[in-house]
């Protein structure tokens, strides 16, 4: 699956699930598998919102 913010290759388990967290070996990001209506994967960006991180 490709990153879409290094466009570098991703490596999807056969066996994952929807809402498991992948990171992009290449740039690092983190994105969550879901399931597109074909029944493929697609990657959804990990928003990290400023709250409740109690810096
Ligand atoms: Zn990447």
């Amino acid at each position: 699956m490709k990153c879409p913010e290094c466009d570098g290759d991703i490596p999807i388990p056969k066996d994952a699930l929807e809402g498991e967290i992948v990171t992009c070996p290449d740039c690092g990001a983190s994105f969550e598998l879901h399931k597109k209506e074909d029944g493929s994967f697609g990657l959804r960006t990990i928003q990290v919102v400023g709250e409740d991180w109690g810096e």
